[in-house]
């Protein structure tokens, strides 16, 4: 089973300052459940590493999000290059991000909004995702391969029909 993960988790130095959040617990644990990582990260293919934090934050009086990046909003080309990541990995059955992450944190802080929001890989995710620190206890990682398991076999039943 492919699944989609945080390049900055998976050990690459991408983060905006090139600094990277390895997380060797999940990559045995991966292994020992069949489970192929495939990394990656929509704001080094959009813009490189080092580059410049994004802050996102959302328009006074209306629910427009934007995300700052040294003078530029960036929000809609990032939601626009994680639709284009599961496009290209269409038989990957899940993704795990990293908390705190404008692109791949599922309860991100955004400025004038009140509450936190997904970003991005997790808003535009066709399957389950999840966070590497919800990953750390053994029956979070239970959970999580049952709602990838489950998600598999819907879409092997969803292809069997539509094929015929
Ligand atoms: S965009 Fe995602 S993968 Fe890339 S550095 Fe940020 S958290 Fe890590």
């Amino acid at each position: 089973m492919k699944v989609l993960v945080s390049a900055c988790v998976f050990g690459y130095p991408v983060r905006w300052n090139s600094s990277s959040r390895k997380d060797e617990s999940l990559k045995l644990w991966a292994k020992k459940v069949g489970i192929e990582l495939v990394p990656v990260c929509p704001e080094d293919e959009l813009f490189g590493t080092p580059r410049k934090p994004i802050r996102l934050e959302q328009i006074k009086d209306t629910e427009i999000i934007v995300g700052h990046m040294g003078g530029k909003d960036v929000y809609r080309t990032l939601m626009d290059k994680c639709f284009e990541i599961y496009k290209r990995d269409n038989d990957v059955v899940g993704f795990i991000g990293i908390s705190g992450s404008p692109s791949c944190g599922i309860s991100v802080g955004v400025k004038g909004r009140g509450s936190t929001m997904k970003a991005p890989m997790h808003l535009q995710s066709p399957v389950p995702t999840v966070e590497i620190s919800s990953l750390r206890s053994e029956k979070n990682r239970e959970i999580f391969l049952k709602r990838i398991k489950k998600h598999k076999e819907a879409r092997s039943w969803t292809t069997m029909f539509t094929s015929v």
